[in-house]
């Protein structure tokens, strides 16, 4: 810590986005390493990303190889040609699997040593005092020149009323990227209900069958299958430059919403779960639930809006994470205290460089609104560099 006890940089979060940046920020020497500090409750890089990818039972990630921890683009192909791990890529686009993926994030890490720069807390408030930010957290105050707010989607997935209710009568019911979740604690037979239509449902429908269970996947929607999270042209001028000369922040809000293939699935994820239907081990219903109740511990009996009664012994939720802005009553305040611009779905509006306020920067899910649809994802944090680059550049001139 610097001697005024005050760092450069305090990134909150450390997630894909939190890491990825503070790296950078220190490798291309914007700031010094006792100037900058990760808060997170974790207290460990990519707890987050590290909980959901693995709960699901991700095998590949959605991402090509070019996407990454690293600075140089071909970074992971590098790493993988000296690595021992078998499956390395898949078709198309050489995705990395999860394995790989991780191994290569892990030896970036601890090679920043990143790890030693973690504060195992987490942010209540954001305060101002002359220059200085002052961070709350339950041990006390943390005083930065310079924010950056990483948090992604935050630590609560959606969770539909029914669902709710459900749990409060003791169901036997958990949602899949939720901490409580644990594969192991999913009884080895009997009728398995997974809801959800995307990535996550049917990853972890794959990762569950077997044994005597049966599943059922869910969905509000038939399987839509691509590729992509959103069409490629949004990782670069294809689109962005378009996009870019729009001003109004609602209009850039419906954009990202039509630009985003919710809910869709890869195409070997389609060809592999169609095997399990085929072979009878799982089976795809499209129709919503309208309520649940819990007949015992672990009997549930769900009324769908078509009217068919479906019995579960355990409920798996995959339903993502709620679609409202991240960061609950901290966001709330830090808005009505320093008067920050948002759109009408409450994200951020920001300046081009990322920069919220004086010295309070966002990436991830907050910064959606100007970088687009691809902002959450592995390429938004690239995104985000250049953006964050180009400011932090100017400040230290
Ligand atoms: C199953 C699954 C598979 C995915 N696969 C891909 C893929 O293949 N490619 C891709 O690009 N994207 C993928 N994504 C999306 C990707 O996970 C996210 O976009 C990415 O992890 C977001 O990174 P982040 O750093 O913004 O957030 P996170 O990884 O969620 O990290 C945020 C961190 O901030 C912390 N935090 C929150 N609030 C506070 C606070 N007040 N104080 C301190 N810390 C706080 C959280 O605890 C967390 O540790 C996938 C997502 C899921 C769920």
């Amino acid at each position: 810590m610097p001697k005024d006890s005050t760092l450069d940089w305090l990134v909150i979060g450390g997630g894909i986005h939190g890491c990825y940046l503070a790296n950078c920020l220190i490798r291309k020497r914007f700031t010094g390493r006792s100037d900058l500090r990760i808060l997170d409750p974790h207290g460990q890089p990519l707890a987050q990303w590290k909980r959901v990818t693995s709960n699901t039972g991700m095998e590949y990630l959605r991402s090509p190889k070019v996407h990454h921890l690293d600075m140089e683009p071909l970074a992971l192909k590098h790493f993988a040609r000296c690595s021992a791990c078998d499956d390395q890529f898949i078709a198309p686009n050489e995705r990395p699997s999860l394995k790989l993926f991780n191994r290569h994030a892990d030896t970036v890490l601890e090679k920043s040593g990143l790890q030693d720069l973690f504060i195992k807390n987490y942010a209540t408030d954001i305060e101002k005092s002359g220059d200085r930010y002052l961070v709350h957290t339950a041990n006390g105050v943390i005083k930065a020149r310079h924010i950056l707010l990483s948090i992604g989607m935050g630590d609560s997935p959606e969770w539909p009323d029914w669902a709710d209710h459900l749990k409060r009568e003791s169901g036997s019911i958990e949602h899949v990227l939720s901490q409580n979740y644990s594969r192991k604690s999913i009884p080895h037979e009997g009728e398995i209900v997974i809801v959800g239509g995307g990535m996550s449902a049917i990853q972890t429908a794959l990762s569950l069958s077997g044994d005597s269970r049966r599943i059922t996947v869910l969905s509000p929607h038939s399987l839509r299958i691509n590729n992509y999270d959103s069409d490629p042209g949004w990782m670069g001028p294809k689109y962005l430059n378009r996009y870019r000369t729009i001003s109004c922040a609602n209009r850039r809000r419906a954009v990202i919403g039509e630009a985003r293939n919710s809910g869709s699935i890869t195409h070997d994820l389609h060809r592999r779960f169609g095997l399990e239907v085929k072979s009878g081990r799982c089976r795809f219903v499209v129709d919503r639930i309208n309520s649940a109740v819990a007949l015992t511990n672990d009997l549930m009996m769900m009324e769908t809006a078509t009217g068919e009664n479906i019995a579960a012994n355990s409920i798996v939720l995959a339903t993502g994470y709620p679609n409202r802005r991240p960061g609950g009553e901290m966001i709330d305040r830090l808005i009505n205290r320093f008067d920050l611009k948002c759109a009408t779905c409450g994200y951020p509006v920001t300046g081009t460089d990322l920069q919220w306020a004086d010295g309070l920067f966002v990436t991830g899910a907050l910064a959606e609104i100007e970088i687009g649809p691809a902002a959450r994802n592995l390429v938004g944090a690239r995104m985000s560099e250049v953006r964050l680059g180009n400011a932090v550049g100017e400040i230290k001139v």
